[in-house]
């Protein structure tokens, strides 16, 4: 009796609720909603025998133990031998309790799943799933659903709570009949129940594979709710004021005239269209995209220009100190010539300054303002914001971008947000359904295109003597130290010791180390004294990753390559290739590189289209990685492939602006089912 008494304790309900709550489950609808993550066959028996020509598949097998035994060579294992008619098998256990040793004796019968493989010994599994059986016991009927489980949550406590769930949600569709049937969508309460008990009938190919008519519907749904989701956001934004912003005056045409170079179309494109928002009396939204080098920089400086010709000020927040450094070098050798103040704000400047910077900015004197999250801090307070631009967006957290945006003082400013990881159009249709959407997709004239090659780790002597080839031909170099992800300290170390490995072996050249632990004004003497080309290589961290710009460089090496990202090689590539001369990246690689790895590689080898690289990324990493902070629009999508699933992504995105305008209580009732405790991930 103490066991039961335990059972119902409320400490332990209590707990049981904490549990389910970690995963997003206190509610019934929530519950309703868990589907299952996969299935499992368990349907099928299989004699040893011809399960043996399965190798390398998960079968089932019902067989007797003839021998049990703990083994100590060549570790501690639990060996169990079992036989059927029809063979034998032996199954091994690496981590076991005692408890299995008893469960497993001598003569019981048991239903084994896992994978046979071909052992020293014969067919053998390690790690399967057993389970105890009397003989004759039925196989079950249907697929086996398998839900993700947190912490101290079992398969069988998940299955009863959604089943009690199923008993009490109200299962009202919230799609009307009439839409669904011209959707060919299947009913919501049949999908749902379906899913969570598969008939025996069903088609399991379809179900494994999520392409069932059920699944259909749920990935409908969910995209459906995630599109009303972040559409009825931006139409909520839309209805704040904005300061209207419509000449193009005289600072624009000074800019325009003073640039060395004429704007590509694609540049001019993506400008008309910032334009046209910004004559808008609400706030623009837009994201502009473009790979590495495209030039978003001036882009961004027209737009501001044009904030600046309407008497407004503009701010410009990046997320790295070098690169919000890089921004206000560039933009104030543009507009201080042509009479407009450029403040520069970030944490590290001196008290004294900031509070310099800060009163330049409240009184208006600074017409733009450059800087890092420092821009956002509470007390720094704009005279006449009128458009915020945002570089690298994906960096900042949406909330870091929402507090710069509130800084306008009786209007919302209108709103830049630029990214240089370029986002498939898939991606990009998903998860920024909430923003207007401008490509650069085209490089300025006049670049030499980069020269990709892969280097084994052991030919790094070769390396190093063509550094030192490049620097006696006046070209500068760039050399990236591995990303060690599990410890900065490490990756500091790694980075220092590199330094004095190449200051060693390049006695005649001037070798320089930047990296995140620096102090502000180290990090920017050495960025400078390699713009000015009195470094001659420079050892580096990722964190010249984003916006470096230094034409003269024309050499890259990138060691251990292949623990990067394909970004964000893209990325730091991009660092040479922007002067005149031929540029060459070397992605030093430590063999034997597995299948993937390779494959990682000879892409970036092959293309330097930074959308092709993206889309080949997502492929391999999947969308929540491949995006890095979270997107607004992400936590929704549970069961939706991106790439197989692009058509449904479609429909709910025209089935959402048709709601919202027409139906507006339906949207708000599908809303309410799917998004429920996960609206807080949207509410932007
Ligand atoms: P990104 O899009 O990566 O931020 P930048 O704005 O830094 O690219 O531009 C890369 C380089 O190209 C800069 O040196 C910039 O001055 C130059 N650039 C930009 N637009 C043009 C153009 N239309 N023609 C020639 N060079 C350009
Ligand atoms: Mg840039």
């Amino acid at each position: 009796m103490p066991n039961a008494k335990k059972k119902t304790s409320p400490q332990k309900s209590l707990r049981l609720s904490d549990r389910l709550a970690r995963l997003g489950l206190s509610t019934d609808s929530a519950r309703v909603l868990h589907l299952p993550m996969r299935y499992e066959d368990e349907t099928q028996l299989l004699s040893i025998h011809d399960a043996e020509r399965l190798h390398g598949s998960t079968v089932q097998v019902e067989a007797v133990v003839t021998d049990c035994d703990v083994q100590y060579r060549p570790r501690r294992q639990l060996v169990v031998k079992v036989r059927d008619d029809s063979g034998l098998l032996t199954l091994r256990f690496l981590n076991f309790y005692g408890s299995q040793v008893t469960q497993m004796a001598i003569g019981k019968r048991l239903r084994i799943r896992g994978e046979m493989r071909h052992g020293f010994f014969g067919d053998e599994m390690v790690h399967p799933t057993v389970k105890v059986v009397e003989p004759g016991t039925p196989l079950p009927q249907a697929l086996t659903p398998v839900y993700a489980a947190g912490e101290g949550l079992s398969q069988s406590v998940l299955r009863k709570t959604i089943a009690d769930a199923m008993q009490r949600i109200d299962w009202q569709d919230s799609l009307p009949e009439q839409l669904r049937a011209s959707l060919k969508l299947m009913e919501f309460e049949s999908a749902i129940r379906l899913l969570h008990n598969p008939p025996p009938d069903i088609d399991a190919y379809a179900l494994l594979e999520r392409t069932h008519p059920a699944w259909t519907r749920v990935k409908f749904d969910e995209v459906l709710a995630q599109q009303l989701s972040m559409k009825r956001a931006h139409a909520a934004r839309r209805q704040q004021g904005a300061p209207v912003l419509p000449i193009v005056g005289a600072l624009s045409e000074a800019l325009l005239g003073s640039l060395p170079f004429s704007l590509t179309a694609a540049q001019q494109r993506v400008l008309e269209e910032i334009r046209a928002d910004l004559r808008q009396a609400y706030p623009m939204q837009r994201l502009l995209q473009g790979d590495v080098g495209s030039g978003k920089t001036v882009v961004a400086a027209l737009a501001a220009a044009q904030a600046i010709d309407n008497g407004y000020q503009a701010a410009l927040m990046a997320p790295t100190e070098i690169l919000a450094e890089q921004h206000f070098r560039k933009i104030e050798g543009w507009l201080t010539p042509l009479g407009v103040k450029v403040a520069w704000l970030t944490g590290s400047l001196r008290k004294r300054e900031k509070e310099a910077a800060k009163l330049e900015i409240e009184s208006g004197a600074a017409r733009l303002v450059v800087g890092t999250h420092a821009l956002i801090q509470q007390e720094v307070a704009f005279a006449q914001l009128g458009l915020v631009i945002v570089d690298e967006q994906h960096r900042f957290g949406v909330a870091q971008r929402l507090t710069l945006r509130n800084k306008g003082i009786d209007s919302v400013p209108h709103q830049l947000m630029m990214s240089a990881t370029p986002i498939p159009r898939t991606l990009a249709m998903t998860y920024f359904a909430d923003l207007e959407v401008s490509v650069i997709d085209a490089l300025p004239p006049g670049r030499t295109p980069i020269v990709t090659r892969l280097v084994a780790q052991e030919r790094r002597e070769e390396v190093i003597e063509r550094v030192h080839a490049a620097a006696l031909e006046g070209r500068q170099v760039y050399w990236v130290c591995p990303l060690i992800e599990e410890s900065e300290a490490l990756q500091l170390q790694t980075a220092t010791e590199t330094h004095a490995m190449l200051s060693a072996a390049l006695p005649d050249l001037r070798v320089g180390l930047v990296h995140g632990r620096l102090k502000p004004a180290e990090k920017q003497a050495t960025m400078e004294a390699f713009a000015q080309g009195r470094i001659h290589v420079l050892v580096a961290t990722t964190v010249i990753e984003v916006g470096v710009d230094v034409p003269n460089a024309s050499l890259m090496v990138i060691e251990h390559a292949e623990r990067f990202g394909l970004s964000q090689l893209h990325q730091l590539r991009g660092r040479v290739g922007r002067g005149a001369a031929a540029s060459v990246c070397l992605l030093m690689f430590q063999g034997p590189l597995g299948p993937i790895a390779k494959q990682r590689l000879t892409i970036m080898r092959e293309s330097s289209d930074g959308f092709e690289i993206a889309r080949r990324d997502l492929e391999i990493r999947g969308p929540g990685e491949f995006l890095g902070a979270r997107q607004s629009g992400q936590a929704m999508l549970r069961f939706l492939d991106l790439e197989k699933d692009q058509w449904l992504v479609e429909r709910a995105r025209d089935l959402a602006t048709t709601l919202l305008a027409q139906q507006p209580t339906v949207a708000e009732a599908h809303l309410a089912r799917w998004l429920g405790a996960r609206e807080e991930f949207l509410r932007v």
